[in-house]
Formats: C-alpha cells, sequence, structure tokens
C-alpha cells in the first residue's frame, strides 16, 4: 500500500518495528493519527483485520507514554520522546486532540472494546471541552495543564477541528449491533435509535453526569422486542449497579458492558448508580513530586481566579488526604466558574520573615480542567505535593 511506497514514510513498517509513534515518520501526532484513522477506514473497506496490528500498536504506545492525563497528546504538534510530558507550553494541539478521539472512535466500531471509549470519554470531558471557551465558541490552539488559555476565534486549523471533535460526540453516545444497543457515553438526552427495519427505540437519558454518577433511561420500543441494552461500566469506576423498573440489583464490573437482556416494552426504566470517587494521582517522570486529583471521568485543575490566597499557583500544594477529603464547596469566585467547586486540603509554600520558605496550610479549590482558565487567569492542573 501507499504507505510502505519504497521512498515514503513507511509507516506500518516502521510501526512494526519500533512500536514507537515518536520514531515513525516525521512524528507529527495529528498527521500521523489521521494517517491511521485512514488505515480503520481501510480495515472497515476491505475487511483486512491484519491492518489493524499497526494502528493497536500505535494506540498502545500512546496511552502508556504520550498521552496526558486530560486525555491529550503531544507538544509543539509532535509525539515526544517517552513519558515527557511538560504541563506548560504548546499541548496537545487541539488537531491532535480531535484526531485522537476519531482513532478511538474508529478502533471502538471495528473492535466493539469498551477500553476505546474509555479514552475517548477521558479526551471529551477533559482535554477536548478545555480546548473550547466554556460558555462561548472561541477555542485554544494549545491547552496547557497548567498556564493560560487563549482562546480565540481567529481561522487556523485548530478552531476547525475542535467544533469537529464536539460534532463527533452525539455519533459514539450510542452505538448499534445486531440485538444490542450499547451505551458508551453518559448525558442528558434523547436518542432514537433503528434496531431493525421494523423496530425503532427511543431511549430519554436523564444524568447529571460526569458530576454525578445517577443516570436515569426510559426505554421506549415502537414495539415490544427483545434485545441487550449494554451499559459502559467505566474502568475508573470501583463500583456500579444497574435495576429494571426497580427490580432486583444487578452489579457490573469496571471496564466492561453490563449487558441487561430482556423483553423491552415501552415504559421500561433503567436506573443505573455509578460510584464516582476521587483519587489522588501520583506524578511519574516530568510530573515527579507532584499530585493532581480526578473526580470520576472529571480531572480537576486549580484556578487562581478562585484561589486569591494562592497566587502564584504554582507555589500550592495537595495534602496526601486531599482526594479522600474533597467536599463540594460553594465559592462565590469571579464570574462564570463559581459552580462545580470543589475544596481540598493543601498548603502554599510561602516565604517567612527570616526568609526560609516554609508549607502553610490552605484550602485549594479545584474546578473540572474543562473550566479553568476561562475568566483569564493562571491554573495548574499538578500540584505540589508535601516534601
Ligand atoms: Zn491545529
Amino acid at each position: 500500500s501507499s504507505w510502505d511506497q519504497p521512498n515514503g514514510p513507511k509507516i506500518i513498517q516502521s510501526l512494526l518495528s519500533t512500536h514507537s509513534v515518536a520514531q515513525t515518520a516525521n512524528a507529527k501526532a495529528y498527521e500521523l493519527m489521521s494517517n491511521l484513522v485512514g488505515l480503520c477506514e481501510l480495515v472497515r473497506t476491505t475487511g483486512n483485520r491484519s491492518l489493524l496490528k499497526p494502528v493497536l500498536i500505535a494506540w498502545d504506545d500512546i496511552v502508556r507514554r504520550r498521552m496526558y492525563i486530560t486525555g491529550g497528546t503531544s507538544l509543539n504538534e509532535y509525539f515526544q520522546k517517552d513519558y515527557y510530558l511538560p504541563n506548560e507550553g504548546n499541548v496537545s494541539e487541539t488537531c491532535a486532540t480531535v484526531t485522537w478521539l476519531q482513532l478511538n472512535l474508529q478502533l471502538l466500531y471495528l473492535t466493539g472494546e469498551p477500553i476505546f471509549a474509555d479514552v475517548a470519554e477521558k479526551i471529551i470531558y477533559n482535554h477536548l471541552l478545555a480546548a473550547q471557551h466554556p460558555y462561548s465558541a472561541t477555542f485554544c490552539y494549545f491547552t496547557p495543564l497548567s498556564g493560560y488559555k487563549r482562546y480565540t476565534s481567529e481561522m487556523n486549523c485548530c478552531v476547525s477541528s475542535g467544533p469537529r471533535g464536539i460534532a463527533l460526540i452525539p455519533t459514539f453516545a450510542y452505538t448499534l449491533a445486531s440485538k444490542s444497543i450499547c451505551v458508551n457515553l453518559y448525558n442528558t438526552g434523547i436518542a432514537s435509535l433503528p434496531l431493525s427495519p421494523k423496530v425503532t427505540v427511543v431511549i430519554h437519558q436523564r444524568t447529571l453526569y460526569p458530576l454525578d454518577g445517577g443516570v436515569e433511561l426510559n426505554i421506549d420500543p415502537s414495539h415490544p422486542v427483545r434485545f441487550a441494552l449494554s451499559l459502559r461500566m467505566p474502568s475508573w469506576c470501583p463500583k456500579a449497579v444497574a435495576s429494571v423498573n426497580k427490580g432486583k440489583p444487578i452489579a457490573g464490573k469496571p471496564g466492561t458492558y453490563l449487558s441487561i437482556y430482556r423483553q423491552w416494552r415501552q415504559g421500561d426504566r433503567v436506573t443505573l448508580r455509578m460510584e464516582m470517587p476521587a483519587v489522588l494521582i501520583k506524578g511519574t517522570h516530568t510530573n515527579q513530586g507532584l499530585f493532581a486529583i480526578r473526580r470520576g471521568p472529571l480531572v480537576l485543575c486549580a484556578d487562581e481566579a478562585l484561589n486569591p490566597k494562592l497566587r502564584p499557583i504554582t507555589m500550592a500544594g495537595l495534602n496526601a488526604n486531599a482526594a479522600s477529603e474533597l467536599k463540594p464547596a460553594r465559592r462565590t469566585g469571579t464570574g462564570a466558574i463559581r459552580e462545580r467547586v470543589f475544596a481540598a486540603p493543601g498548603f502554599m509554600l510561602e516565604r517567612q520573615n527570616g526568609g526560609a520558605v516554609k508549607p502553610i496550610p490552605r484550602t485549594v479549590f479545584l474546578i473540572p480542567f474543562a473550566e479553568a482558565g476561562a475568566t483569564g487567569g493562571r491554573y495548574s492542573v499538578w500540584l505540589r505535593a508535601p516534601s
């Protein structure tokens, strides 16, 4: 194929031998991943599943060595050396974030494996939505985990990629297979799904996800019909329980689909409860000595606009119990970001009169990364760990 022409970049051969996207072609993130999206299309067209092998090698390499905890990838538009994930600067070009989402959706469609929906969820609720201003149509070209967001409406590649990425979200929220409907992404909405030429199933979903793990689904088939409703159990979720019409609870297993096969009739109601604990993430490699907090699928972030006593935010830290003690907080910070705030015990490194720098106990106020920096201030996902 043209991927392996004699004077070409030999993308397939290179991935099979180096197992590294950073050592393949010119390592430009969105270009390389666009080629892999094309390879997935070729698998679908030809049925030649051996072409999936280099794609899965690239996927595994990105997930293990080149993906930020917020789902983004690349620095200065290129894949970098192993585990090199600086938080400031030209992090995750929005074109790369969107192409990485496309690649995960392709792999979900071709394999049906929920791990690809897990990564897609991580990208969407964190890095992709972080690239767009929460209350306008402006987008960032790069979206660092620490620093400032530079939203713009000028015409560039990322300002056009970003909306295309967001437009992809509903396309995979539900997927259809023979005699089954998969629910891949939780959010409030209505879907009308053609299960067969004769039967349409309308699903009304109500939830506060991703802030809350409770989901209600009304299942309304046009005729009574047998099929499996397969609910994705996110891999971050330690415990999830579903029930139909308030019947016997059915436990789900993280990282799988919980499938309920039965005859569905109009008015059936499924309730799902996913536990949504906050977890402390300990930094490694370029984040050695730093902590971050993830709550359910959302990576949290400290924004200076909510933390006037933590300036500069780069001198602030989280205690070891910051995740277990995380509480919802009412904070009247500036403008639009006063909802969805959490408080965690932490500290600020302050210089004392004598000159020594000491940690002073402080509450750290956190919001989802997607909303941080929206008022123009500095923010940081990774904060200092106690020394
Ligand atoms: Zn771009």
